[in-house]
């Protein structure tokens, strides 16, 4: 097999050998073993979702996407008779409204410059103009940007107005600490292979018990309801329908690096290095970031496209393919821009070695940043 690309995108993410060496085995869905795993992952998750409360919270795995487990998430919580107030700043909070309209719940956007935060007084306002809203859905890390959302200023307003909030975390997740107990909300959606940096194909949801208790055949959907599929899990500890039996033993040992990196913190730590590495050397090109740094988690950053006719994103894109990078595309439709990660088993050194790459790119191509 030819040598593959460093992944420096969003995810999938660039893997440890040990997380992948985990999908060796095929478990049978109903194996002691892989019972044990489900159970190691469900207890995990919760206590970096809810650390000061975890037994108030359960967490409900979720075959699938990250995507997945958000619908799951806005159709099992949002009772059919309720209202969503969805906070937009980028494609994430617009795939939320667009999931909670598909779904038949009466949904509302409040909607922000893409590279701007979110504002709590503005859903602080919204909330005390409706008073029929009763859940608000907020994205913590907008992966269209990059941008961090003030988390705990708006679960301030949404709790003050005493609504019912829920967290699409999916890209800061086990990178940027967060406490579902004390934010507080009844929801944490996140996947699989993001900062916990295991392989594609499950979803999360970790719970408030409170809030789901309610929700039993609330769902518009059988399979991602969530209430019945934490049910199964309450009942014997096992998968309703089929598991996706290796993706959750490499995610059990991608759990257990993430602890051996130092839970949250360790990684969050990494993470920063990688970004500032990153930043400093494409500024030191002349590359210009979207976000002043006020604003940017270091998950993922946005740079604007260098000027000039004889930049091409594809043969960009095509030249750092070939030296061993793979970079995403931007996602903004005002601003021509292109997006590189910081997350996944990447290194200060790996960030270094990009620049240096993207410097000898631009000089082939004939490209001043
Ligand atoms: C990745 C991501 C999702 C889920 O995307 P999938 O492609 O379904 O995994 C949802 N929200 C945010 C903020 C994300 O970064």
């Amino acid at each position: 097999m030819d040598e593959m690309p460093l992944l420096l995108t969003p995810g999938p993410l660039t893997t440890a050998p040990a997380t992948r060496a985990a999908m060796s085995v095929d478990y049978g869905s109903r194996d002691a073993r892989f019972v044990a795993l489900t159970a190691e992952l469900r207890e995990t998750v919760t206590r970096l979702a809810a650390p000061s409360a975890p037994e108030a919270f359960t967490c409900v795995p979720l075959q699938g996407s990250g995507t997945f487990s958000v619908e799951a998430a806005l159709g099992t919580l949002v009772p059919r008779d309720g209202k969503l107030l969805v906070l937009v700043n980028g494609a994430y909070g617009r795939r939320m409204v667009d999931l909670a309209t598909r779904m038949g719940r009466v949904v509302e956007a409040v909607t922000f410059d893409e590279a701007e935060p979110v504002d709590p007084a503005a859903v602080a306002d919204a909330l005390a103009g409706d008073t029929t809203i009763s859940h608000v859905a907020v994205v913590h890390c907008e992966t269209t940007t990059g941008l961090l959302n003030p988390l705990e200023d708006v679960a301030r307003a949404v709790a003050q107005a005493g609504r019912r909030l829920l967290v699409d975390a999916m890209s800061a997740f086990g990178a940027i600490s967060l406490d579902a107990a004390t934010l507080p909300c009844d929801a944490v959606m996140a996947s699989s292979n993001k900062c916990l940096e295991g392989v594609p194909g499950m979803g999360f949801v970790v719970v408030r018990r409170s809030a789901l208790s309610d929700c039993a055949d609330n769902a518009h959907s059988v399979s991602l309801d969530l209430h019945a599929q934490a049910a199964r899990f309450e009942k014997d500890g096992q998968w309703r329908f089929t598991p996706p039996t290796h993706v959750i033993a490499a995610f059990v040992e991608a759990l257990r690096a993430h602890a051996e990196e130092g839970g949250t913190e360790g990684r969050g730590a990494r993470y920063r290095r990688n970004c500032a590495t990153l930043v400093d050397g494409m500024r030191r090109l002349g590359f210009r970031t979207l976000l002043p740094d006020a604003l940017q988690a270091p998950i993922i950053v946005t740079f604007l496209d260098p000027e000039g006719p004889s930049y091409r994103f594809a043969d960009f894109y095509a030249a750092l393919d070939r030296a061993g990078f793979s970079i995403y595309p931007g996602k903004l439709t005002a601003v021509p821009t292109f997006r590189v990660g910081c997350i996944g088993q990447v290194q200060p050194a790996d960030l270094q070695r990009f620049v240096e790459t993207v410097a000898h790119t631009l000089e082939d191509l004939g490209v001043q940043p």
